[in-house]
């Protein structure tokens, strides 16, 4: 069964494969090891995004991202 982008996102975190290299009222950034890449991701100028080829703010980089920088109630808004 393939794995859902919010479980892997929570796996990348479990493994440490997460790293925060910014946080700030401006946005945040973050590099992420996906399975075989690494990923920037982050969120600026009110949008998330990332350098995977999934083209989409729910990939697991980005799941992986919010649940530490906000609110669980708050993702994806
Ligand atoms: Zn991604």
């Amino acid at each position: 069964m393939r794995e859902s982008a919010e479980v892997k996102g929570r796996r990348y975190l479990t493994e440490g494969r997460l790293t925060l290299r910014h946080v700030g009222v401006d946005g945040v950034a973050a590099v992420v090891r996906g399975d075989g890449a690494w990923h920037r991701a982050g969120y600026m100028g009110g949008h998330w995004y990332c350098t995977c080829p999934a083209l989409s703010a729910n990939c697991s980089h980005l799941v992986a991202l919010r649940l530490v920088t906000v609110a669980p109630t708050k993702a994806g808004a």
